[in-house]
C-alpha cells in the first residue's frame, strides 16, 4: 500500500475516529487515546503510542497516518509575532500566524487557499482562489504552530486562542472548518472554550445561521463600511448579503440562549474612504440595537495596494463618536507588519484559478485610487 492511499487521521472529529475504530472491531475509547496523542501529545508515529496493544499499533502503521502540512519557512517578528509558511499535498501553500498578547497567545488559521471574495483592500484577495482546505489541514496549523511553541527559552508560549482569521472565508468551508472547530473545542484534543474560538466572515448569511445552531463559537463579522453602497465596493459580497439583513443575522446569532453576548465588528481605517466623521455616525446609527463591539483595525499595505491608512488624528475622532454613542471600541495596533503577518497581509503561494492575478497584472491599481 502506498503512502497516498492511507487514511489521514489527523482532520478526524472524536466522532469520525470512533466510527474508524467501531469499523475495525476496536472500542471507542481507542479515539479518545489516539486523539490525545495527535492534539495533545504532538505525536504523530502510531509506534510511539505506547498505551495502544501492539497488534493496533501495527495495523494502524499500515492503514494509517497522521500527516501534517510541511513547515516552509518560519519568521518572527521583533513584537514576538511568528508566521509559518506550509505546504500542502498539492504545492500550495497557506499562512498562519501566531500573536502572543498579555496573558493569552492568539493562533489565526487559514480556512482556504487564496479567497473567492475579492475585496478591494486584501491582499489574500489578490492571489486568487485555489480551493478550500480539509479539516486536517485546518487542525493541521494548530498542531505545526503547537510544536513549534514549546517553550525552549522558558517564556510559555501558549496558544490560548484560535481566529479563523487567516487566508480564506471560513463560513464558505463550511463542513471542514466545523470539523476543524469542534477538534478545537474537544476535551481531548484542544479543549478551548467557545469563547477563544473565534470565526471571522464578510458575512456569509445563511452560514452564519448554521454556525450558530450547530457550533455557536465567537463571531467576527468584516464589516468595514456603514452603507450599502461603499461596501458593495469594499465588500463586494455585500451586493448578495447586503447591510439590513446582514444586522439581521447578528441579532439572530447572540440572540436567546446564544453562549455570546456580542459579535465583533472588524473595521478596517481607510484613509478618505471610510473613515470620516460622517462615516462614523452612519455606523453608530446602522449598530443601534446589534449587540456588539468593535474593533478598528488600521489598514495594512501590500504592494498596489491603492489605499492608504488613516491618519492617528482621523482615527481617534472616529473611535471617539463610537465610544461617546455608548460601543466598546478597541483600535487593533498592527502586529507582525515587519513580517506581512498582519490583517489582510496573508497571501501563501496560491496557484490562481480564477485568472484574478492575470486581471490585477495588467491592471496593477484597479481600485482607481492613486497609491501611497
Ligand atoms: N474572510 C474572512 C476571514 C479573513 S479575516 C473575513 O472577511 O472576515 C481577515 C481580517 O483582516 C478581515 O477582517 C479583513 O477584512 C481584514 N483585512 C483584510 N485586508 C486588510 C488590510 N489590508 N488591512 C487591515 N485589515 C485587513
Amino acid at each position: 500500500m502506498t503512502d497516498k492511499a492511507k487514511i489521514n487521521l489527523l482532520g478526524m472529529s472524536r466522532q469520525e475516529l470512533t466510527d474508524f475504530f467501531a469499523q475495525r472491531g476496536e472500542k471507542p475509547f481507542r479515539a479518545v487515546q489516539v486523539l490525545k496523542w495527535i492534539h495533545q501529545r504532538d505525536c504523530t508515529d502510531f509506534a510511539a503510542m505506547t498505551d495502544l496493544s501492539k497488534a493496533v499499533r501495527g495495523w494502524l502503521a499500515d492503514e494509517a497516518e497522521v500527516r501534517t502540512p510541511e513547515i516552509v519557512l518560519e519568521q518572527s517578528a521583533a513584537d514576538g509575532t511568528y508566521k509559518w509558511l506550509l505546504r500542502l499535498d498539492d504545492g500550495n501553500c497557506i499562512e498562519t500566524v501566531f500573536i502572543p498578547e498579555d496573558g493569552r497567545g492568539t493562533l489565526c488559521v487559514s480556512s482556504q487557499v487564496g479567497c473567492a471574495l475579492d475585496c478591494s483592500f486584501c491582499s489574500t484577495a489578490r492571489q486568487g482562489f485555489n480551493r478550500n482546505l480539509t479539516s486536517a489541514e485546518i487542525i493541521g496549523q494548530l498542531q505545526v504552530a503547537r510544536g513549534r511553541m514549546q517553550p525552549e527559552d522558558g517564556q510559555s508560549r501558549v496558544i490560548s486562542n484560535v481566529v479563523l482569521m487567516g487566508m480564506g472565508e471560513p463560513l464558505l468551508n463550511f463542513e471542514p472548518v466545523l470539523g476543524a472547530v469542534s477538534l478545537m473545542l474537544e476535551d481531548n484534543a484542544y479543549g478551548l472554550s467557545r469563547r477563544r474560538v473565534t470565526v471571522s466572515t464578510s458575512g456569509i448569511i445563511p452560514a452564519m445561521d448554521r454556525l450558530h445552531e450547530t457550533l455557536p463559537v465567537a463571531l467576527a463579522l468584516s464589516l468595514h463600511a456603514p452603507n450599502d453602497a461603499l461596501r458593495n465596493e469594499l465588500v463586494p459580497i455585500n451586493r448578495k448579503y447586503p447591510l439590513g439583513p446582514l444586522m439581521d443575522a447578528c441579532r439572530r446569532y447572540v440572540g436567546k440562549g446564544g453562549h455570546h453576548s456580542r459579535v465583533t465588528m472588524e473595521y478596517v481605517m481607510i484613509d478618505g474612504v471610510n473613515d470620516t466623521p460622517g462615516h462614523a455616525r452612519e455606523l453608530v446609527r446602522l449598530l443601534r440595537d446589534v449587540p456588539c463591539k468593535i474593533n478598528l483595525i488600521p489598514f495594512n499595505p501590500f504592494p498596489d495596494a491603492g489605499y492608504r491608512r488613516s491618519s492617528e488624528t482621523a482615527l481617534a475622532r472616529f473611535r471617539d463618536i463610537l465610544i461617546q454613542a455608548g460601543y466598546t471600541t478597541i483600535t487593533r495596533r498592527p502586529r507582525g507588519d515587519d513580517i506581512d503577518a498582519a490583517c489582510g497581509q496573508l497571501v501563501g503561494r496560491v496557484e490562481d484559478r480564477t485568472r484574478r492575478t492575470l486581471r490585477y497584472a495588467k491592471v496593477p491599481n484597479a481600485s482607481g485610487v492613486t497609491p501611497p
